[in-house]
């Protein structure tokens, strides 16, 4: 019998690949796998991920790590392939574009190739930015987005489409198992201090004391969703029945302007950080919100970690982490990662 059959009809500790294990969000998800009872791959080439968000696994037998840069070939044996390697803040990704690109089209197209010789099942971590500057609100799965194809973002927002478009194309002339997921803005412990995104920027500016910077007049919105709850998300699409491909949006439907946010955290905080207005980045979309009616529907799942009780967590977190020497905030065009 086939090990995919007889996985199937057994079940037994599956053999998952997660790109970009040391990540903010796949770290969670090598945790979330290996407390499931699966063995572990984590390849990662530390571009943004971290050692010490998987130095506590390391000790496990079932969990495995190797460096890798996913935009050239790989040849392992798995059953199910997580891929979710590429920068996915601003500051990271705009850091080097044409690499941005090439490790969502070329690094796909590996992780595709990979899945079509082994028959393993292959999710996408897609993303919210595949709508652009939304014209449609809350965003459907249906929406077909308003991306700059030529601005700063694009190398991020066409590059994941294109990855979509690519497991779309290898499912239908291949015959792969596919998911795809749209992530919404997802916070949480181990986002890295320094990648400039507003969660992170926020809470180390107002534990710091320093200003809490916002770009723009702080009225564009996001939904904020935690880390857990999009963990449990992304396992419950991969083990949905094969016929749900997605594309799916998973994101908490709370919907936030950043001004919120920013007080929201510095009363939390008691700070006596400023709020400062700096001008909006390019093509900075005005309104994010998911639509989650399929996610609701085909895998029973919805949020359940309020933006308080999230904060708090990712507070506590930075708070300790704080402690040690660790990089200041980064702002948006400011160079270097
Ligand atoms: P992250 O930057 O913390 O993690 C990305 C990981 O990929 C890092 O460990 C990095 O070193 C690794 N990586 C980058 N390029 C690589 C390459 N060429 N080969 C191997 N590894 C590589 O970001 P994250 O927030 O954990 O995001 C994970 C995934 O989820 C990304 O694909 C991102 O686009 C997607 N996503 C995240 C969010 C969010 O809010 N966190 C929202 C939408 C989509
Ligand atoms: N690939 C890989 N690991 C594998 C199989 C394929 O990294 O186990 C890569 C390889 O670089 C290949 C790409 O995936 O170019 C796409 O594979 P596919 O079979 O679709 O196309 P081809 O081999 O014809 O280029
Ligand atoms: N933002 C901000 N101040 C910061 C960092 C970000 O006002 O220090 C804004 C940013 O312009 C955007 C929103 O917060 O409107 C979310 O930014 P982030 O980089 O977290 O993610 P995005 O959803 O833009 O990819």
């Amino acid at each position: 019998m086939h090990r995919r059959e007889l996985l199937d009809r057994f079940g037994g500790r599956k053999r998952c690949l997660v790109t970009g294990g040391a990540g903010f969000l796949g770290s969670h998800l090598c945790e979330r796998l290996l407390a499931m009872g699966n063995d572990v791959l984590c390849v990662d080439n530390f571009f943004t991920g971290n050692r010490a968000n998987i130095s506590h696994l390391l000790q496990n037998p079932h969990f495995e790590v190797m460096r890798h840069d996913i935009t050239f070939p790989i040849y392992v044996e798995v059953d199910e392939i997580y891929n979710l390697a590429c920068p996915a803040s601003p500051v990271h990704y705009q850091h080097d574009p044409v690499q941005t690109a090439k490790v969502s089209v070329h690094g796909a197209i590996n992780m595709l190739g990979l899945a079509k010789r082994t028959g393993a099942k292959i999710l996408q971590a897609s993303t919210s930015e595949v709508y652009g500057d939304p014209t449609v609100h809350p965003q459907t799965e249906d929406y077909r987005g308003n991306v700059n194809p030529i601005g700063p973002r694009a190398c991020y927002d066409e590059g994941k489409r294109c990855a979509e478009t690519l497991f779309f194309d290898y499912h239908r002339q291949h015959d792969l198992r596919i998911r795809v997921m749209r992530i919404f803005n997802t916070y949480g412990p181990r986002m890295h201090p320094a990648d400039g995104r507003v969660v992170s920027n926020f809470i180390v500016q107002a534990l710091q004391g320093e200003p809490i910077t916002i770009y723009g007049d702080g009225s564009q919105t996001r939904s904020f969703c935690y880390v857990d709850d999009l963990i449990e998300g992304m396992i419950r699409l991969m083990n949905a029945p094969d016929e749900v491909t997605g594309p799916i949006n998973l994101g908490n439907p709370v919907e936030t302007r950043v001004l919120e946010l920013a007080e929201k955290i510095r009363d939390y905080l008691g700070s006596s950080s400023p709020i400062v207005f700096e001008p909006l980045p390019v093509d900075d979309p005005i309104q994010r919100c998911p639509d989650i009616t399929r996610a609701r529907t085909m895998l029973e799942w919805e949020p359940r970690v309020s933006l308080e009780e999230g904060l708090r967590r990712t507070v506590d977190y930075f708070a300790e982490r704080l402690t040690a020497p660790a990089p200041a905030a980064v702002k948006v065009g400011a160079g270097k990662v």
